[in-house]
């Protein structure tokens, strides 16, 4: 069996449902599981309904949730199943998601909705996604199984940013995917949704379908897990940044995980840990190119070492601690990183020296609670608009001249910060966010656009 994973852009509306089912025909002798994201922006659609609810504008609300409906319903009729016997089923189907989803808005009579009714709210999405696929499959005559993703994916409680239960996993998951493929051609589920241990519904985060298919991939001991994207793989930079990137043939998983950690938007990164678990290959593939060759994400044995990517985050903010009282003192960083955690702040980098702690921390956390707390156990500055750039690739600690051709390649810009990733895998680094674009173009010369390229890009 195989697992192939379908994100938003190749499931927004009917012709690229077509092109995804064309690309799902090609390969039923694999037994794909197709695990569906959905239907492109629906999910931000979603959350803004529930942000609605939550100003009290229910009308709003309802409207957004009309235009999904018809959005939807514009899908199905785009299939042109009219004599099919199915397109009641599919119609009821989509009705009954969207009659849930008002009672939802409806009946919180001005109470928040629970964390477990925002969970089962925006996994509508990828329910509707999938069904109308397993629709158009059968309609198309690829006699497709739909299967409840809930029943495979268990976590724990945390309703929308949930972790996966690897042992509840992997105990069921064989067994009811094979009862799905009984007498079937294809078997389609849901990304991005799973259930606790009650049954509680819950979602594995933002861009988490990758995650779902790495996990069942996982589970039933899969061939191989592709990741079907609207890119032709990872690449070199980000093409939206820097022209002439190229397409990367080969990485390994730590390589992958710590690019997606690193910024580089392709995969969640957690995506990987489960497939290395069993040593499953990944391939990054482009739906809108089937033909082309992608990435494979292999075990590290079959990587060269060497850099691979340029990635970066735009907009950070770099908080450092100040204490003179730090060098003698036992138990200074435990109070440090004791305060981000308890307001549930993560890092990302960090350097420290005799007397202060620096780190790296996303924009989009509110760092008003660990600023506050900070201060009371030495001087803290918060440094705005910066960004941070990495160069990732395996044991590029060893490469002759890597840090005078990087330093080379921004020489007039600050550095506000280094770090070189214990791993080997990466080095790091913090500079002025309006000169971000310039320094990654830079290195990206400095270490891809020079004569006889490398061989693992296209
Ligand atoms: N639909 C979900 C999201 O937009 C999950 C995914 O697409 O991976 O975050
Ligand atoms: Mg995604």
């Amino acid at each position: 069996m195989i697992v192939m994973k379908f994100g938003g852009t190749s499931v927004a509306d009917a012709a690229s449902m077509s092109r995804t089912i064309s690309i799902v025909e090609s390969k039923l002798s694999q037994r794909p599981v197709v695990v569906v994201s959905a239907c492109a922006k629906v999910t931000d659609t979603l959350y803004e309904i529930i942000e609605l609810d939550h100003q009290g504008k229910k009308e709003e609300a309802l409207e957004l949730a009309a235009a999904l409906r018809k959005r939807h319903e514009g899908i199905v009729a785009d299939f042109n199943g009219e004599k099919d016997a199915s397109l009641a089923a599919i119609k009821e189907t989509i009705a009954s998601i969207f009659s849930r989803m008002e009672k939802l808005v409806k009946d919180n009579n001005g109470k928040l909705m629970s964390l477990a009714d925002k969970a089962l709210l925006i996994s509508s999405g990828e329910y509707l996604s999938s069904n109308i696929i397993a629709y158009a499959m059968n309609l198309k005559g690829i006699k497709t199984q739909w299967m409840d993703a809930r029943q495979i994916v268990i976590t724990n409680n945390d309703n929308l940013k949930a972790s996966p239960l690897m042992d509840e996993i992997s105990k069921n998951a064989k067994g009811i995917v094979n009862k799905a493929y009984k007498n079937m051609d294809a078997v389609i589920t849901q990304g991005f949704i799973g259930a606790s241990v009650t049954g509680e519904p819950t979602l594995l985060g933002r861009g988490g379908s990758d995650y779902s298919a790495s996990l069942i991939g996982m589970a039933i001991d899969a061939d191989r897990i592709e990741i079907w994207t609207d890119v032709d793989g990872v690449r070199t930079a980000d093409p939206r940044i820097v022209n002439n990137t190229r397409g990367i043939k080969k990485l390994s998983y730590e390589e992958a995980a710590e690019l997606a950690r690193m910024g580089a938007k392709v995969l969640h990164p957690l995506t990987l840990e489960p497939a290395q678990m069993k040593n499953i290959p990944v391939y990054v593939l482009n739906s809108m190119n089937a033909g082309g060759e992608g990435t494979a994400i292999l075990n590290r044995s079959c990587i060269f070492d060497g850099i691979k990517s340029i990635s970066y985050k735009e907009n950070i903010r770099v908080i450092t601690v100040y204490s003179l009282s730090m060098s003698d003192a036992s138990g200074f960083m435990h109070q440090v990183f004791e305060i981000f955690s308890k307001h549930n702040v993560s890092v990302d980098l960090l350097s420290s020296s005799e007397a202060s702690i620096t780190t790296t921390v996303e924009a989009t956390q509110d760092v008003a609670g660990v600023v506050a707390d900070l201060q009371k156990v030495g001087t803290t500055t918060v440094d705005r608009d910066k960004a941070q750039i990495s160069i990732v690739g395996k044991n590029i600690i060893g490469l002759r001249g890597l840090l005078s051709e990087t330093f080379n390649a921004m020489i007039d810009s600050k550095i506000y910060m280094i770090s070189q990733g214990s791993t080997f895998l990466n080095l790091s680094f913090v500079v002025d966010r309006p000169e971000m674009a310039e320094i990654l173009r830079n290195l990206h010369k400095t270490f891809f656009e020079k004569e006889n390229g490398n061989e693992n890009t296209d």
